[in-house]
């Protein structure tokens, strides 16, 4: 077990990246909750948000806010409090600091400045939406939110169109529709999709189901809540013919009855090759009988 180091010992305090609930409340580690109680300060995206955690847990340590808007100069006031040898927590509404979410830049400031970052592991919504998707978890891609203006979103999904891992995006209740609808443009309607809503929450819902099938189920309410939406890797690219020209050639003579010319025509066009090129191969058959 790692032993946290006491604070105000060290010549500077610890940074501690913290994982909260992403809705359920009792999604918090005990490691967690004792971080939380010992640090000199908790730096939180919304403090208003965060105290509900806080008096649910009888949390005292005082709060402070760091957000995307003030992250730059409260980052700069975080690390003195560090340098002079105290203790801070940083955490966010929901889930892991730093993923879509502020901490990344307070992250860097520090180990600039050699300050010991330790991270405090728990829920993430990309992990939890992602373990029980049903999709393949060997591989996967997390892309954040995709852009809110459709042109650059059309773009971005384009790009993506033939990867061959799960793709995981966070997605907002008003956007889910139009998103559902770019992503069955780019990627066809059958690609596998999993829209999960509300997870650990009492409403939660997992969905699966094809793109055809998420926009059926998706279409005919307002949507409310907090989402991931995850796609199925792309099929894979058709596999190369397992059988020669000549040999597609007889297999057909056998099941068809056709002639040498017809034969031909149907194996240039199911190979895609020009016409004369496959009569040239097929003039070494003679069991293909006459034109
Ligand atoms: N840092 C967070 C994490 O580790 O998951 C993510 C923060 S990001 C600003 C918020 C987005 O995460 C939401 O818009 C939604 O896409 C996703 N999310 C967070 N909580 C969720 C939940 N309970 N169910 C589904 N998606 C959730």
């Amino acid at each position: 077990m790692r032993s946290e180091p006491v604070e105000g010992v060290g010549a500077t305090g610890v940074l501690y990246l913290v994982s909260t609930p992403i809705g359920n409340l009792e999604d918090i580690t005990l490691r967690a909750l004792r971080i939380l109680k010992e640090v000199s300060l908790v730096a939180a995206e919304d403090t208003r948000h965060s105290r509900k955690l806080f008096s649910h847990y009888g949390i005292s340590t005082p709060l402070t806010s760091c957000h995307q808007h003030n992250e730059a100069g409260k980052g700069e006031q975080l690390l003195a409090t560090l340098l002079e040898g105290r203790s801070v927590a940083l955490i966010s509404d929901a889930g892991t600091p730093g993923i879509a979410d502020p901490g990344y830049r307070l992250l860097c400031r520090c180990l600039e400045a050699g300050i010991e970052v330790v991270p405090i592991p728990g829920p993430s919504a990309v992990i939890t939406a992602l373990s029980v998707s049903g999709l393949p978890t060997d591989r996967f891609t997390f892309e954040g939110f995709l852009p809110a203006k459709k042109q650059a979103r059309l773009a971005q999904l384009a790009a993506l169109q033939q990867e061959s891992r799960t793709l995981v995006f966070y997605e907002a209740p008003h956007r889910l529709l139009a998103t559902l609808k770019d992503m069955a443009e780019v990627c066809g309607e059958s690609r596998l999709a999993v829209v999960a809503r509300e997870l650990t929450k009492m409403h939660e819902e997992l969905f699966r189901g094809t793109l055809a099938e998420a926009l059926e189920r998706f279409s005919s309410a307002r949507v409310r809540g907090e989402i991931v939406v995850l796609l199925g890797p792309a099929p894979s690219i058709e596999e190369e013919p397992t059988e020669t020209v000549q040999e597609a050639l007889l297999r057909l003579h056998r099941e068809t009855g056709l002639t040498r010319r017809q034969l031909v025509k149907r194996v240039a066009k199911d190979f895609g090759l020009p016409g004369d090129e496959v009569y040239r191969e097929s003039l070494s058959l003679p069991e293909l009988g006459k034109d």
